[in-house]
């Protein structure tokens, strides 16, 4: 009995995979890519990452050309401003020095590339909980956050500098044993004196659904990073170009930014103003605002046509063929809320990353403007998917 059962589970699994083989199998292109929205530019964002300048494994420059690699509009790199592991080799005495040798770097490249790479001056002030450790931003000079004794004057210098500061990983097992993000008093004391702007609710390899319930009820900003200290390529098990590729090839974790234009001073204003969304693994999570904006120009209604019979008892079909077109990198898993049935699947659909889906849907001869469905893979707040509207 239990042979049976799993060789038909093996089998299912044989041919779930063969048709997504057949289907997925492509050459791959490394750069992300989501478009533009109305009225804003969208951004390609990794906000935290470390270098040999506290205990992050790379120089600056590989973390330039990561990020050019994956297409990148801007990063910063966040060195622990109290931990400096390889201080013996490395003594570090001007904490610019990560954003200065990266900066200089980017400099050079960008006059060589297309899309080219903005470098933000940023720091990791690393406290125990509360308040944890906390990310600044935007900084003129890193070297004055240095408080060793006082968690508050780092952050109150950081907004002196009108540093855009943010929570890391509010969840992290090592500062809350039951991964649960949640304020204490001091976090409540820094988003009441608008000391605190935004909150990780992906760091690295996790997601925290408590998190996005903080970001949402204080309004701060949503922020997913990458908080690197390896090599993206291993952790994130990215492919290269051209590489042949199945399924979902693995990716950093990016905050998009949607800015006016693309320079500091815009992405600065958008990540005060709250307009980003985060990409981690399948999912796009961010305020409906943000993202449904964002989907509804990563989907387009390619074409619909009345389905041709060559032969018919019944007149002519009222059954319509419609055909989706993804245009960015994510994937999506969408429900159908038409009062409508497809003709050949049930009421949920993947459409994979840069892929055109064709569905045929039973209008029974009733006026079909668009459809309602909703993203499965797009959370908006916790327990709460996106909903979308695809028009003609
Ligand atoms: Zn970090």
């Amino acid at each position: 009995m239990i042979q049976k059962k799993l060789f038909i589970q093996l089998s299912v699994f044989l041919i779930f995979n063969t048709l997504l083989y057949g289907q997925n199998q492509k050459k791959y292109e490394r750069k992300l890519f989501f478009p533009d929205i109305d009225n804003y530019k969208t951004l390609l964002t990794d906000f935290h990452q470390h270098t040999v300048f506290s205990d992050g494994l790379v120089w600056p420059t590989i973390r330039v050309d990561e990020a050019v690699k994956d297409g990148l509009d801007a990063i910063s790199l966040t060195e622990h401003l109290e931990y400096q592991p390889f201080a013996k080799d490395i003594p570090n005495p001007d904490r610019n020095r990560a954003y200065l040798v990266a900066n200089d770097f980017a400099e050079r490249i960008n006059k060589s590339i297309d899309k080219k790479l903005i470098i933000v001056n940023g720091q990791e002030i690393t406290r125990s909980m509360p308040p944890g450790h906390i990310n600044a931003i935007f900084l003129e000079d890193a070297n004055k956050l240095l408080h060793r004794n006082d968690s508050l004057k780092g952050i109150e210098e950081a907004n002196k500098q009108n540093a855009f500061v943010f929570w890391n990983h509010p969840g992290w097992p090592a500062q809350r044993s039951d991964g649960i993000a949640r304020l204490d008093d001091f976090h409540k004391y820094l988003i009441d004196n608008k000391l605190l702007h935004g909150i990780e609710v992906v760091n690295e390899l996790y997601f925290s659904e408590e998190a996005l319930d903080i970001a949402l009820k204080n309004n701060l900003t949503i922020m997913g990073t990458s908080d690197i200290h390896g090599l993206v390529d291993w952790l994130f098990k990215v492919p290269d170009d051209n590489e042949i590729v199945n399924n979902y090839p693995g990716h950093r974790p990016i905050t998009m930014v949607f800015a006016k234009s693309k320079n500091k001073k815009s992405i600065k204003e958008a990540l005060f103003a709250g307009r980003t969304a985060v990409f981690y693994n399948e999912l796009l999570i961010g305020k409906e605002e943000n993202l449904k904006p964002l989907v509804e120009k990563c989907l387009l209604i390619n074409s619909v046509n009345n389905l041709k019979l060559g032969y018919s008892e019944d007149g002519e079909s009222t059954i319509k063929k419609i055909e989706i077109k993804n245009i960015s990198d994510a994937p999506f898993l969408l429900k159908n809320l038409t009062p409508f049935t497809f003709e050949t699947n049930s009421d949920i659909i993947t459409i994979d990353p840069n892929s055109i889906h064709t569905i045929s849907i039973k209008t029974k001869g009733n006026d079909f403007n668009g459809l309602k469905l909703e993203v499965l893979n797009a959370i908006i707040a916790p327990k709460k998917n996106l909903i979308i509207e695809l028009l003609i």
